[in-house]
């Protein structure tokens, strides 16, 4: 095959796409085919149990028996998704009779359409094939979409409107933070950002973007959130994208809600990005699973930030005492003395196991575990510093 291919973008919204097969090559093709809104048709004895979930949830089509030429009625692209040579020359024979465009898993080079290798960058598509191996056209793609991704290649004038992005950065390793809070970092005007965010993904913004590091405003914790709400909706009114970039989880002990609040009070456009809160990965990290089948049907999150007993607490520590599943704490070890007498009071047994991570998912990760009772002289022992979790029940010992 000396020509070179002629590339096209199909619009399927509507269209009949005939798949012939029901393999894991198929379960593979068939989400793309209905992201882009084709009247997917599959032809196959069996299916997966992916492409069976499809069928139930009247997703797509499915003829359960061998293929017949006369399948490709009516259809606009057919698919070959078959390991089988002879099987899939018969339905390319019939593709080609009836002038329909046919994909072939597999071979290649006997099928007279390609699928690409596929990234997507928001609203722009980039499909890279040819050149032989397929394992070339990949390597490009990954190229293209990793410099995509953290703003080393230039995709052209910001298509995001002004507005701000409330976006979880995760716990600490950057690798941690979703595709989509990555793809909106790299287009950000203005990033704002607090001391638990990974410093690591700064480096990557561009060097014209303006960095507000928020854990440097010179007030006390009240006023340096005016402060920061403020900034927000103040770039935001100058036509700038912000990006306020948020240790683990905007929602979690990340006052993200009421940054919300100043933002839609003030009538500026607000997307919200979850992260993943460390909460449940600083545990996962150390090897701690928060839920675990037949030990722990509950998991709880609490601040530790006021102790037990405060006032202004708004913790149950009584009932997390009486209950027998998880409790994660944050924010936990200033009061960590006071915390573990209120577990010990509410009733957990002395030998619960417990543990504490520090710095987890980043280089500097530590872990402490010992039994409830012994937790405080633990921690104090190894010089446990914050930022970290603590974790309680006998998912700690699985
Ligand atoms: N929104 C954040 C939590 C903010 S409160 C989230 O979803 O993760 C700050 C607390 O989070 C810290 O005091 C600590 O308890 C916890 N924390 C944040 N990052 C952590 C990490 N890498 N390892 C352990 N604990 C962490």
């Amino acid at each position: 095959m000396t020509q070179p291919l002629y590339p096209v973008g199909l619009r399927l919204a509507g269209r009949r796409v005939l798949v012939v097969g029901g393999g894991t090559v198929a379960s593979r093709r068939v989400p793309a085919l209905l992201e882009a809104g084709a009247d997917v048709l599959l032809v196959a004895p069996e299916v997966t149990p992916a492409l069976r979930a499809l069928v139930d949830a009247g997703r797509i089509g499915w003829l359960s028996r061998r293929f017949q030429p006369s399948d490709v009625d009516g259809a606009w692209l057919v698919q070959a998704a078959l390991d089988d040579p002879e099987a899939a020359r018969e339905v390319s024979a019939a593709a080609e009779a009836a002038r329909v465009f046919c994909v072939r898993a597999d071979d290649r080079h006997a099928a007279t359409a390609w699928t690409p290798a596929v990234t997507r960058h928001g609203p722009v598509t980039v499909a890279v094939m040819g050149g032989g191996d397929p394992r070339r056209a990949m390597a490009i793609r990954d190229g293209i979409r990793d410099r995509l991704a953290d703003g080393s290649l230039d995709a052209g004038p910001s298509t995001v409107e002004p507005g701000v992005a409330l976006v979880g950065a995760g716990p600490g390793d950057p690798e941690l933070i979703t595709v989509k809070g990555r793809r909106l970092l790299a287009l950000a005007d203005v990033v704002v950002v607090d001391r638990l965010a990974p410093g690591l993904l700064l480096d990557e913004v561009r060097p014209d973007v303006e960095v507000v590091d928020a854990s440097k405003i010179p007030y006390g914790p009240a006023r340096t959130q005016d402060e920061i709400n403020r900034i927000l909706v103040d770039r935001a009114k100058a036509g700038k994208f912000v990006l306020r970039l948020k240790g683990g989880d905007p929602y979690v002990f990340g006052r993200g809600g009421e940054e919300l609040r100043a933002c839609v009070d003030a009538g500026v456009p607000v997307t919200v990005v979850p992260g993943v809160t460390s909460a449940v990965a600083a545990p996962a990290a150390a090897g701690i699973p928060v839920t675990q089948r037949g030990v722990a049907h509950e998991f709880v999150v609490v601040s530790g930030h006021l102790p037990p007993g405060d006032p202004g607490s708004l913790v149950n520590w009584p009932a997390l005492g009486a209950m027998t599943g998880t409790v994660c704490v944050l924010m936990g070890l200033r009061h960590l003395p006071a915390i573990v007498a209120a577990l010990l009071a509410g009733g957990r047994p002395a030998d619960t196991p417990a543990a504490v991570v520090q710095d987890g998912t980043t280089g500097a990760q530590r872990i402490v575990r010992a039994p409830l009772s012994g937790l405080v002289d633990a921690v104090t022992a190894a010089g446990i510093r914050p930022p970290a979790v603590v974790v309680v029940g006998e998912v700690v010992s699985t």
